[in-house]
């Protein structure tokens, strides 16, 4: 913890601004670590957890159950499954983060497994720089030196394949160009065919192939070639485990479609939601999954999927996700999405007039740039000089707010952006990348 480090104290926030105690504004560049998707104060969003607030806030979900919650989890089928797509996620499990939702999804194929006579499916498989959540099993599944290191050892061992990150990938034999990697890539898929082949080797002892799919989030926003997701879930299929999708992301509509797996044109078989599943407004998550993991939990008590929260299914939280769901669906909703998604194509062409500017890579509403020391070698600076902190720190005084991973800088504005507020976000980044790095 940086000593000299003050945090500006946000007092309010309204549409895309973020409002600091002092009256200064502050765009909300990275909606709120990915979790706001309509801006601050939706009047709807607002207007449904004030009506749900008139009713009670909360009661336990053992044993009792809501209006809130069944509704939220009727409207969640329909959202997350597409009418093509096999197979079908009908059944949901509320949790509180992603984290949960993440945890909640591992023991379920676990437990699932151990009750359906397959217990020796104990391992899984899950590309490297993964992220899955905090807590110890999410950590588990997750790969990184600096969040992990402590606790290594009460981690449980799974197993790591190499991310498909196009533009690091050692099996890319182009030279840097001004283009997404993924664009002008030229190998043989090797990551797809290694992430196969693992699953292939673990056979009948893996529970799961885990993936955010499309978009690695915290890896540095690593954006997947098309047909990864596709490949390396039949590769699990054809072994007999199950495909677990952490779409706490990538969920919601923010790659595009309402799940990244759609696009993907390949469904899991166990799905975890949080960030935007409430609009960015309360702590609320869902594991959804199919008849066919659920089945095992059926009848004899013994059989229970002993997890929960004592916040599970929190009727706010419940009353704001299904407003949000209402929100995002319709042809108006997605005519806005893709101006929002166009707006970012097109201020992140600027981008590349910096030479320190390595590879600018979008899916939907994620826009992110990577800063390199030598863009013809792809060669990164020292982590220690922290350039994409103090990018960012520049930026937050020129009034954008956003965290990198890394040196990988993410622009991620609620869809209720105007494309005025984008260019702004774009030019106050671009000013940080050239006050800390003058050409
Ligand atoms: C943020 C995130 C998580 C963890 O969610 P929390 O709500 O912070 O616990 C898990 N997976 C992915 C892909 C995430 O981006």
């Amino acid at each position: 913890m940086d000593p000299e480090f003050h945090p500006i104290s946000i007092q309010a926030g309204e549409g895309a601004w973020l409002i600091a105690s002092d009256g200064k504004r502050y765009l909300d560049g990275n909606s709120s670590i990915w979790t706001n998707l309509h801006g601050h104060r939706h009047p709807k969003l607002d207007a449904a957890l004030f009506d749900q607030l008139g009713r009670i806030a909360h009661s336990s979900f053992l044993g009792l159950t809501h209006e809130p919650a069944a509704r939220l989890a009727s409207e969640l089928v329909s959202f997350a499954n597409d009418p093509d797509l096999h197979p079908k996620l009908n059944r949901v499990f509320f949790s509180d983060d992603g984290s949960t939702a993440m945890e909640a999804g591992l023991k379920m194929i676990l437990q699932g497994f151990s009750q359906a006579g397959e217990p020796l499916r104990r391992e899984f498989i899950s590309p490297d720089g993964a992220y899955h959540g905090d807590t110890i099993g999410a950590m588990s599944l997750g790969k990184s030196e600096t969040f992990h290191h402590h606790f290594q050892t009460f981690l449980f061992p799974t197993r790591k394949v190499m991310a498909p990150a196009c533009y690091r990938c050692p099996f890319n034999r182009a030279k840097p160009e001004r283009e997404d990697a993924r664009r002008y890539r030229k190998c043989n898929f090797e990551c797809a065919t290694l992430a196969e082949e693992e699953i292939h080797k673990v056979g009948h002892r893996l529970a799961a192939w885990v993936l955010e799919p499309k978009v690695q989030g915290a890896a540095g926003m690593i954006m997947h070639p098309e047909g990864y997701a596709q490949r390396t879930a039949a590769a699990a299929r054809k072994v007999g485990a199950r495909v677990l999708f952490d779409e706490v992301l990538t969920g919601c509509h923010r790659t595009g479609t309402a799940l990244a797996a759609h696009s993907q044109r390949v469904m899991p078989d166990v799905v975890a939601l949080a960030k935007g599943l409430t609009g960015g407004y309360l702590p609320l998550a869902a594991t959804l999954t199919t008849e066919k993991v659920f089945a095992p939990f059926h009848g004899d008590p013994e059989k229970t999927f002993f997890h929960g929260h004592s916040y599970t299914a929190n009727p706010l939280g419940c009353a704001v996700a299904t407003a949000n769901l209402g929100l995002l669906s319709g042809r108006d909703a997605e005519k806005q999405r893709h101006r929002i998604f166009r707006s970012l194509q097109e201020v992140s062409k600027q981008f590349w007039q910096h030479p320190n500017v390595g590879d600018v890579r979008q899916e939907g509403g994620i826009l992110a740039i990577e800063i390199v020391r030598d863009r013809s070698t792809r060669a990164r600076f020292p982590s220690k000089e922290k350039r994409g902190a103090r990018i960012c720190r520049a930026a937050q005084d020129l009034g954008l707010i956003t965290r990198p991973v890394g040196d990988v800088l993410v622009l991620m504005p609620p869809f209720c952006t105007t494309d005025e507020e984008i260019e702004k976000m774009a030019e106050s980044l671009f000013q940080g990348i050239r006050k800390e790095m003058p050409a």
